[in-house]
């Protein structure tokens, strides 16, 4: 009697796995958990690896300290997300509004 093979969650545990970083195209170790609130926290875990996050990080902090930023400020957050995304997703595009 073959003995039989379960695929169930060990497959889906290879899959997530099997994921490439949108910004530095390796099969790098992802993040372990959302590195920031809602949706764009998901997306992030889903196509960024650690690495580029953890350079992401530094940069913002340039960014902060370039511009004097004050992350309680509204304005402030949207303008760092607005970067972030450029950072990660838009980093091949060069379209201008
Ligand atoms: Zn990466």
């Amino acid at each position: 009697m073959p003995r039989r093979v379960r695929l169930g969650p060990r497959l889906d545990c290879t899959l997530m796995h099997a994921f490439t970083c949108a910004r530095c195209g390796n099969a790098a170790p992802r993040l372990a958990a959302p590195p920031a609130p809602g949706e764009a926290g998901v997306k992030l875990l889903d196509q960024v690896c650690a690495t580029c996050w953890h350079d992401w990080l530094q940069h913002q902090t340039a960014l902060i300290n370039h511009y004097g930023l004050t992350l309680r400020d509204r304005q402030a957050q949207r303008f760092l997300t607005e970067q972030r995304e450029t950072y990660f997703f838009e980093a091949h595009q060069t379209e201008q509004d």
